[in-house]
């Protein structure tokens, strides 16, 4: 099977488990664990930011950061796409009981002048916002990169609004890479910032949220409660750590397999977005029976609405399998489906 599904259901490489292997681990809730440390130390330095917390996954690492910038009762202000308003089953509700207020904008973008919008001053009527939400790369709408200008903008737009800014930085690497622009520049702008391992860079598990040391130090406390706390957490750490240190430049690789795949999907008369990192949207009229049509084929995408589909490209889809999928997919151009 060629899974284009996502770039989480890449597996660890050789070197990879052998560095989890051979992984030093201790107890990581006592804060002994010399592997996670290492990550942490790690994580900060790429991010520019003082400090770091190792988590599960990163619906922890932005639940976390949401957590720690509001109290019960305060809004949240994200794009209505985001993966935290529509991937995290419902958490900021749940865990910190906070109200999510959706903005639109085009693909991704929350604009400075969207953000004024909706930002509300003090008055006993109004929930009191206090944290804006970035996504970059943003996920829904094809991997799209926000860019530096434009989102240091809103987010000083956000400070003069007297908010916090969290960027879920799930893919930021991608942007880092697509765009040569080091992660740290856009972290500058935000408070908090979580990062996956487990998305393009290959690891199986793991993400890290980064900030000052007093606003991690809290996280400790606060991951403890959201039962993120793990003992010997070196065994999985070590493959993140390894995923930091080797494959955040080979993300170039999967941005090239994406563009191909795009161009091959295009010629085979498909209306695809040509994409700017490792996310391929492609409309194809009945999202349901194309997919069905093409696992028979040996491929595996997801669906996206009803009528397009999402392909996403990883560090284990090569070129060959690539150039495979476009295969596929242009046998089904063929057939009569529903356009
Ligand atoms: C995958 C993803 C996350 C985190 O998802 P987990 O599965 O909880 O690790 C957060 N934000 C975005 C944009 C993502 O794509």
């Amino acid at each position: 099977m060629i899974d284009l599904r996502s770039d989480t259901v890449t597996r660890p490489t050789e070197p990879m488990r052998r560095a989890m292997s051979e992984a030093p681990v201790g107890d990581d809730v006592f804060g002994d664990d010399p592997t996670v440390n290492r990550l942490e130390e790690y994580v900060s330095g790429l991010l520019g930011k003082e400090a770091s917390i190792y988590c599960p996954s990163g619906t922890m690492t932005n639940q976390i950061g949401l957590h720690l910038g509001t109290s019960r009762g305060d809004e949240v202000i994200l794009h209505e796409d985001a993966h935290i308003f529509n991937y995290e089953a419902g958490a900021p509700a749940l865990l910190s009981g906070v109200q999510v207020r959706p903005v639109f904008g085009e693909r991704g973008v929350v604009s400075p002048e969207a953000l004024r919008a909706v930002v509300r001053p003090e008055n006993i009527h109004f929930p009191r916002p206090k944290l804006l939400c970035l996504e970059n790369t943003h996920n829904v709408a094809g991997g799209r990169i926000l860019p530096l200008e434009g989102f240091a903008a809103v987010a000083a737009e956000a400070r003069t609004l007297g908010l916090k800014v969290h960027l879920d930085g799930a893919r930021l690497f991608n942007a880092a890479v697509a765009t040569g622009v080091p992660a740290r520049e856009w972290c500058e702008h935000a408070d908090t910032v979580s990062v996956c391992s487990s998305k393009g860079l290959g690891a199986p598990v793991g993400s890290l949220l980064a900030g000052d040391e007093e606003t991690i130090r809290e996280a400790r406390r606060v991951r403890k409660a959201f039962g993120g706390g793990m003992r010997q957490a070196g065994v999985i750490a070590a493959a993140s750590l390894y995923a930091f240190e080797h494959h955040v430049g080979r993300l170039a690789e999967d941005h090239e397999r994406a563009r191909r795949l795009a161009e091959g999907l295009a010629e085979a008369g498909y209306a695809v977005e040509m994409p700017e990192t490792n996310i391929v949207l492609v409309d194809v009229g009945n999202a349901g029976e194309f997919l069905a049509a093409l696992a028979e084929r040996g491929v595996l995408a997801t669906p996206r609405g009803e009528s397009a589909v999402r392909f996403v490209t990883h560090l284990d889809v090569d070129g060959e399998a690539i150039d495979a999928a476009v295969e596929a997919a242009a046998e089904l151009s063929a057939y009569p489906l529903e356009r």
